[in-house]
């Protein structure tokens, strides 16, 4: 069976990114609410037109319809037996709980929190460019070799529309309020591992996959021996 964790830190932590790179490490898929609602508002799903006003305000979608999406993607594929990576969710105590018990009677392996301070958040998210293709993420001081243009996949990099001073704020708030909680709630159980997200992108991945290594050799489970490292 593959690792299964999901990823804390708030928007701009450097998540996205960093998933990215630990699901090629661990050859677990990695399941981003973020990504899979902007993929349901651009091609129009019932599910998109839903959400499309609530995320483009930086709210959060209502619970129900994020535990729906969420189980649909870790049935698809036997995920949720092979393994994966979420990304954005859990995002408040009660998804927390509804994921245990969704997952029950296994278990995640850990809660990874990948922490960063408010103000470099803000710096790094109004510079912030995503492909609108396959999620890539860039920076106006880190750019596609060709103007906008994704270096992946060749589709459009464009700032999204929650990147905006005032969404952010609003998402640092509810971050604050909603999630940041969730690190003590895991941690009593457990589960928490945490490390810094300030640094170079390959500095920080180095410092994840240690510390999640040696999270994961306490309950006798670690990628490389299930599934071999790569990247
Ligand atoms: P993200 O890419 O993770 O910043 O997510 C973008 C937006 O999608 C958020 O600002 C929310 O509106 C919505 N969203 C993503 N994940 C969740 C979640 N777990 N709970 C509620 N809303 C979510």
């Amino acid at each position: 069976m593959g690792v299964r964790f999901v990823v804390l830190g708030k928007q701009g932590a450097g998540k996205g990114t960093q998933c990215v790179r630990l699901s090629h490490h661990y050859v677990v898929p990695h399941i981003s609410t973020g990504d899979m609602f902007r993929a349901a508002v651009k091609s129009g799903t019932e599910i998109g037109k839903q959400v499309q006003a609530i995320i483009e305000s930086g709210d959060l979608v209502p619970d129900a319809v994020v535990m729906e999406v969420v189980a649909e993607r870790l049935e698809r594929d036997g995920a949720k037996r092979r393994g994966f990576i979420l990304d954005g969710f859990p995002r408040s105590l009660v998804q927390a709980e509804m994921l245990a018990a969704f997952l029950a009677p296994e278990d995640l392996d850990l809660a990874v929190d990948i922490s960063v301070p408010s103000s470099l958040i803000l710096r790094r998210l109004t510079g912030r460019r995503v492909c609108t293709d396959c999620g890539a993420i860039y920076h106006v001081n880190a750019r596609p070799k060709v103007d906008w243009i994704c270096d992946l996949c060749g589709g459009e990099v464009v700032q999204r529309d929650d990147d905006t001073e005032e969404a952010i704020r609003r998402r640092l708030a509810l971050y604050e309020h909603e999630t940041a909680p969730l690190v003590a709630w895991y941690e009593q159980r457990s589960q928490l591992v945490s490390v810094s997200g300030v640094g170079s992108p390959d500095a920080v991945t180095a410092r994840l996959v240690r510390a999640i290594d040696s999270g994961l050799s306490g309950s006798q489970r670690t990628g490389s021996q299930r599934n071999g490292p790569r990247g």
